[in-house]
């Protein structure tokens, strides 16, 4: 083989971003002895997200990741309350699996696993957009006009879904609407002697509550440590009258024994709809870049970890066998839809349906007990429960005295469970036809929403 070949093929995977998706995907990588480079718009100290997320126990063992502890793991959460938007009804969950986890110190970890790991990362180094030969990527420009190629490239960029949305094929670069979006916001606020309360709910330290429903979304308010709370909100993007800041800044003002002054905290917009197609030739997506956020809460972390988790064993096996088509990574994304994909998906319909209920709708099917318990368990856990015909006759009849409601309940449903099974029947080896005709009745399934 020629020298100047050999050199093309120094890299083996260029990941641009280093946030969850990017570091945990580098980590196995550079595990499995690839040679790996991270591309990092932001420099090693400024890394977004200074404050502390809610993670799902259970990406951390699936994704190998060792556990959070010390300083790094916040307050352990007894379990979650919901609140109804009107604060009449609460709901106590039996099980809240996921940590508090400050994300600073976590993504510092994580950056230092990969790089002993033998991952290279340049921080401060922006990527416009990826390189192409053919219907191949096989590389990246970065904002120097400077390029790097790979033999394989992958986009972790988070939101801004930088080399997706420049690659015009399959749904790709498909347009993120306002529907696809919530704006969230948290701050995190030192709080005096007293006790917080939402109207008569005193708020306990060990419980997390979310007030689901409320300003075309949640809000939530949470002890990290004694005398330190976390306060958030996120929203409908273009939905809501309030910004989520709002929200948060509203009560933080509300309350005399809640210091103005915020410790760390932050917002942006989050992309909350089912994931895209996640692979290409010498491409693949992950994380938020795939959108592979829960659309039920906004918790995009876990999905980011159990995603790279997959990609990197397909990863291996495809480099090992020096076949990167999409072919080969196609089994990346029939494991992510089987792992969550297809509840996302399903969550997702349920959500946009329920953006059109009231604040007043949604009180009344939390208080009636048409909206339960192990429906928020599930859906805080990213698990689409399919609801058969029994439930929807003992719900519809629950209900009865707002009859318009419950149709739309029952079309809510209906529709998430044909969303859901239509997710089951994803083509499981990639085959171009089959596959957009599989994408055209999704998106067909979706558009079904903008009909009266
Ligand atoms: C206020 C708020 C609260 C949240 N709370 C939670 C929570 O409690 N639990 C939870 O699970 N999730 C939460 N999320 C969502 C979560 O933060 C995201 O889903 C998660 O960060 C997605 O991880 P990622 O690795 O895919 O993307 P990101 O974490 O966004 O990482 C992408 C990285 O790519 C870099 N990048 C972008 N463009 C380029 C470029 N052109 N070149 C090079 N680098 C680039 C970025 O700088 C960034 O470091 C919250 C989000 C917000 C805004």
């Amino acid at each position: 083989m020629p020298k100047s070949k050999k050199k093309k093929k120094e890299i083996d995977v260029i990941i641009v971003g280093g946030g969850i998706a990017g570091c945990v995907l580098a980590f196995h990588l550079a595990n499995a002895r690839l040679k790996v480079k991270v591309f990092e718009k932001q420099s090693r100290n400024e890394i977004e997200h200074d404050w502390c997320d809610s993670i799902e126990k259970k990406a951390f063992s699936y994704s190998g990741i060792p556990a959070p502890k010390g300083e790094e793991r916040k307050r352990d959460r007894d379990h979650l309350a919901v609140l109804s938007p009107n604060l009449e009804s609460i709901i106590h969950l039996s099980h809240y699996d996921y940590w508090i986890v400050d994300r600073k110190l976590f993504l510092e970890r994580l950056v230092k696993s990969a790089e002993k790991a033998g991952a290279e990362f340049l921080f401060e180094t922006e990527i416009i957009e990826p390189m192409g030969r053919g219907q191949w990527v096989v590389g990246v420009k970065k904002k120097d006009g400077s390029i790097e190629n790979a033999q394989l490239v992958v986009d972790c960029s988070g939101k801004a879904r930088i080399l997706s949305s420049n690659i015009e094929v399959l749904d790709l670069n498909i347009k993120i609407e306002k529907e696809d979006l919530a704006r969230a916001h948290r701050e995190s606020h030192e709080v005096s002697e007293g006790v917080i309360d939402l109207q008569t709910h005193p708020i306990e330290k060990d419980i997390l509550y979310y007030r689901y429903g409320y300003e075309k979304g949640y809000s939530w308010l949470n002890f990290e440590e004694d005398n330190i709370l976390d306060v958030g909100a996120g929203v409908g993007k273009g939905y809501s009258d309030r910004s989520a800041k709002a929200i948060v800044n509203d009560f933080v003002n509300s309350k005399g024994n809640i210091s103005n002054e915020m410790l760390r905290g932050g917002g942006r917009d989050i992309i909350i709809r089912r994931p895209t197609t996640m692979v290409w030739y010498g491409f693949l997506a992950v994380g938020e870049a795939a959108c592979q956020v829960i659309p039920s809460n906004g918790c995009g972390v876990g999905s980011a970890m159990i995603a790279a988790k997959i990609a990197a064993e397909v990863v291996v096996d495809s480099l090992r066998r020096k076949e990167v088509s999409i072919d080969s990574l196609w089994e990346y994304q029939v494991q992510f839809m089987k792992e969550r994909g297809r509840d996302n998906a399903a969550l997702d319909m349920m959500r946009r349906q329920f953006l059109a209920f009231s604040e007043e709708d949604f009180s009344f099917l939390i208080k009636k007990g048409i909206l339960t318990k192990s429906d928020f368990e599930n859906l805080i856990h990213a698990k689409y429960a399919r609801i058969g015909p029994l439930k929807m006759v003992i719900a519809f009849f629950k209900g009865i005295s707002k009859i318009r409601l419950m149709l739309k309940v029952g079309k809510a449903i209906s529709m998430s469970n044909r969303i859901y099974n239509h997710y089951r029947k994803m083509p499981k080896k990639y085959h171009t036809r089959r596959y957009l005709e599989w994408m055209l009745g999704q998106m067909h399934l979706f558009a079904k929403l903008e009909e009266k």
